[in-house]
């Protein structure tokens, strides 16, 4: 039995926060937990401070993101994953199409798919790595989705609305947002979890709603298809209105949210945020195309995410192991999506991570493979 390898202190990174969700959360989100939570936590979500808190977290995000007029940001609980149930309830009038290229898209596909009151969903299929063409005008579709950034292949894919009347185009940002550029004039809905590039808490949903989306959530609900109370949009449209949830959210992750998107902002929002991932994941990539053990999994360099780097190694090499070594030394979550099977690190650049802590970890990888060797 060999002893766990010490990485030297000077390798390592200032945090060793890589985890593509949750993810890193900055020192100043806690500070603002602790400096604003007597005055928040324990208090009515129905009242002042917390629905300011709310509509302050709303305006920051519309900043951020440049929402188009007309468009509002609702905000439900549950995170994606319920998302996609909502959205099957609320937002598909009779059959989605789905851009499948990773285990979220696939989810989202299988929740429509499933739905009863549904036809079965169209599914464009591309291997883990690569991405299907785009998304394809198909007759009776209403809803066209995808992932702008598919989380556990590490492939990203353009965000540009499909020319169909009447049809909505639905992304799922959540890994994407806040760390890769968007035109939301080019999306129907844009949603996300906090938990990644916000690096906030989970088990919340924030989504940029169209004209065209809130419309279509509306005649929906005045239809007689029976929707879930927690699960209704029109419902989660209502209370965001009024800066407030149907039921009782988590503040806490709400406060560090608030900070994020106010740090964000101040940094130069959104355009800055996509230069530091594009920079840090630039690092990521050209080490693995200059390591003799290391490559980037996603071929075509076109398709590759500036958020969620996947990085495939040679079988002489064990990532699990070198994985193993680096959380040992605190550096933790560079594991690969874990039903994807691959001799890999998955390693999230985004907006929280410095490139100076990128260049640490790639480091690290060195000294680890080179240590295991
Ligand atoms: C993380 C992730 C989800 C799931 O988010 P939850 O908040 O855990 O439901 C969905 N889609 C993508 C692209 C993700 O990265």
């Amino acid at each position: 039995m060999t002893s766990t390898p010490v990485i030297p202190a000077h390798l390592l990174p200032e945090d060793g926060r890589f985890g593509a969700g949750p993810s890193r959360v900055r020192p100043e989100q806690l500070a603002a937990l602790a400096r604003e939570g007597t005055r928040l936590l324990g208090t009515s979500h129905r009242q002042n401070p917390v629905k300011d808190l709310v509509a302050r977290v709303q305006a920051g995000l519309a900043r951020f993101f440049d929402l188009p007029a007309g468009y509002e940001m609702v905000l439900g609980l549950g995170g994606a994953s319920t998302f996609w149930d909502s959205a099957a309830f609320s937002l598909v009038r009779s059959r989605a199409e789905h851009l499948v290229f990773g285990e979220f898209g696939a989810k989202f596909a299988s929740v429509t798919d499933r739905a009863p009151f549904l036809e079965r969903s169209h599914v464009i299929e591309a291997p883990a790595g690569s991405r299907p063409a785009g998304p394809r005008p198909e007759a009776g579709v209403d809803v066209y989705a995808w992932p702008q950034n598919e989380t556990s292949t590490g492939v990203a894919m353009p965000v540009r609305r499909v020319p169909v009347d009447d049809a909505l185009t639905v992304v799922d940002a959540t890994s994407a947002a806040g760390g890769m550029a968007v035109d939301l004039a080019q999306t129907d809905v844009y949603y996300f979890s906090p938990q990644k590039n916000f690096g906030s808490d989970g088990g919340i949903w924030f989504a940029a709603f169209s004209p065209a989306a809130l419309e279509r959530v509306e005649r929906i609900a005045a239809s007689d298809r029976w929707i879930p109370d927690v699960l209704s949009l029109a419902t989660a449209v209502e209370n965001s209105r009024k800066h407030q949830t149907y039921n009782t959210p988590a503040l806490a992750g709400l406060v560090m949210l608030d900070e994020q998107v106010r740090w964000l902002n101040e940094q130069g929002g959104l355009q800055w945020a996509a230069a530091r991932t594009a920079q840090s994941s630039s690092l990521v990539y050209e080490w693995a195309e200059s390591s003799p053990v290391a490559h980037p999994f996603v071929a075509e360099p076109e398709h590759r995410s500036p958020v969620v780097c996947t990085v495939d190694f040679d079988d002489a090499v064990d990532a699990a192991r070198v994985a193993g070594v680096l959380r040992a030394n605190g550096v933790v979550d560079v594991d690969p999506y874990r039903k994807l099977g691959r001799n890999q690190l998955r390693i999230a650049t985004f907006a929280s991570v410095p490139p100076s802590d990128v260049r640490a970890l790639l480091e690290c990888i060195d000294w680890t493979v080179a240590e295991l060797a």
